[in-house]
């Protein structure tokens, strides 16, 4: 009896909602824009699309088609529409120009200063587009659970805790204590099993243990390092072929991509030999051909297999310009620095304590202008010769930014991509190429393209309108007008900080 009566007042209330919807609600008709969908970037035109309850319901080629009734429109004359951006690597729990160490300490001398900036940091990212993230490596879940929460936030997904090998990078640069907490997900190499936390469980630490850990955990991918390390941790331990296997095997058997950290030639030649599915870096680093002129046959032969198997490669140019950008009085300068960070962070950058990091960085203390012709000539100049190359070759590009991926303030959140993007038109990679790479590509690399990475119907309506055409210039990317975030319109300047 009393289900019969629930059941009534259920069937009640839906026949109530049938028969008088809320006028408007969650449909939006986007009118007369030039639809740029990077799976038919062949057949560019005029057309409108119709958003429903989230989702593209209908996308309708031709000018002056007439809306449906009942919907909100939204002009799109004169503008371009594309898909909700898609950054495939980022950080999120770091603060840029806040050390790992410090942040803890800062955390509590400045507490205001860290609790604005990640308040800003998910419409940062919808300043500039990106309505989708990938967190490589979780360090600090609280912070991913706050991102979600927030009002108004990209899609996020990640690679849960990431794999390092015990006691090498990333690790290495956490204190002996520490790093076995802050990574708990790392692997044992049974060679070399000293240094290790006492008490430790072996079957914890094994490749499939580790693997199944991220399954568990809700990973999208898996994030592991090949990296000998720089600057005061030299000579660091690697992963072995052996263990990489197994990595690979575990990760395709739960069908999570294999992503790399891979910056230099000798890792980048180990990581194509496990036939990872992801570099997540280009190459600046080319270790005994380091300030040779020109790309030596050796590293051409070795990107000619990252092409031929169909490797995703994400250049990440901005982690070497947001070194540099410490040696550029003129980058805390740009107007759009004030768009994402908010007051407070932006005023102690520009303070003497603001600028440890680049008393770390900048050794014997040259000019600025040495330093900033020491990147452009090194690392710099040399990824920008692999980028080239694998853009005429068409390689499978993914946008990633590492942002951030150092504790410097070169890398601010959203900012860092609308860079980054320049970075690999002047690389040479074409404007069709850095579209697809921070659209489809990432979509379908990361198993998202049911929802997202075109704009056709059936998919999520995450969506950017622009004012200027992205397959014109890079600088398009700055022409945000709205995003969408599952079909709700957001005006550019509601996510700006607050100053
Ligand atoms: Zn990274």
């Amino acid at each position: 009896m009393k289900l019969c009566f629930f059941l009534a007042l259920l069937v009640c209330s839906v026949a109530a909602l049938a028969v008088a919807p809320p006028k408007d609600a969650g449909r939006i008709w986007i009118s007369d824009v030039t639809i740029i969908s990077p799976e038919s970037l062949d057949s560019i035109g005029i057309g409108s699309v119709l958003i429903e309850d989230g989702r593209i319901v209908r996308v309708q080629r031709g000018a002056g088609v007439r809306a449906p009734a009942g919907v909100s429109v939204i002009s799109g004359k004169g503008r371009f529409l594309i898909p909700g951006l898609i950054d495939s690597h980022v950080h999120l729990a770091s603060v840029p120009g806040v050390g790992p160490t410090q942040l803890f300490t800062q955390r509590k001398a400045l507490p205001e200063m860290i609790r604005q900036y990640y308040e800003q940091l998910p419409r940062s990212y919808l300043y500039f587009g990106y309505t989708t993230l990938v967190d490589l490596a979780v360090v600090d879940r609280g912070v991913l659970d706050n991102f979600r929460r927030a009002p108004l936030h990209p899609d996020l997904y990640d690679c849960g805790p990431s794999l390092p090998v015990a006691n090498g990078y990333p690790m290495s640069f956490a204190p002996p204590d520490a790093r076995f907490q802050v990574f708990p997900n790392w692997i044992l190499d049974p060679e070399h099993a000293t240094g290790l936390p006492a008490g430790y469980d072996p079957a914890k630490h094994t490749p499939a243990a580790a693997v199944a850990t991220v399954k568990a955990e809700g990973g999208i991918c898996v994030k592991t390092y090949f990296e000998r390390g720089f600057g005061r941790d030299r000579n660091l331990p690697v992963i072995t072929p052996a263990l990489i296997a197994q990595v690979r095997q575990a990760a395709h058997n739960d069908g999570l991509p294999v992503m790399m950290h891979a910056n230099s030639f000798d890792a980048q030649k180990f990581a194509v030999d496990a036939q990872v599915d992801v570099i997540a870096h280009g190459m600046w680093n080319w270790g005994e051909f380091d300030g040779r002129p020109e790309l030596p046959p050796e590293i051409k032969s070795l990107l000619d297999r990252i092409v031929a198997e169909k490797i995703g490669y994400q250049p990440t140019i901005q982690v070497m310009q947001g070194l540099r950008a410490n040696f550029d009085p003129e980058y805390l300068q740009r107007p759009a620095v004030r768009k994402v960070l908010p007051a407070k962070l932006l005023a102690w950058f520009q303070s003497p304590q603001g600028k440890w990091f680049k008393k770390e960085l900048a050794g014997d203390n040259p000019p600025d202008a040495v330093l900033r012709a020491r990147y452009d000539r090194g690392p710099i100049g040399q990824v920008d010769q692999v980028v080239a190359y694998l853009a005429a070759k068409n390689a499978r590009f993914l946008f990633g930014t590492d942002t951030p991926s150092a504790p410097t303030y070169g890398n601010l959140p959203g900012l860092n991509g609308y860079l980054e993007m320049q970075d690999l038109q002047h690389a040479g990679m074409s404007l069709q190429q850095i579209l697809r790479a921070a659209t489809i590509e990432n979509a379908r690399m990361f198993h998202l393209d049911p929802q997202v990475g075109t704009i056709e119907a059936g998919k999520v309506a995450n969506l950017v309108l622009l004012s200027k055409s992205p397959l014109e210039s890079a600088d398009a990317y700055a022409s945000v007008v709205t995003v969408f975030v599952h079909g709700q319109p957001i005006e550019r300047e509601i996510l700006a900080a607050s100053h």
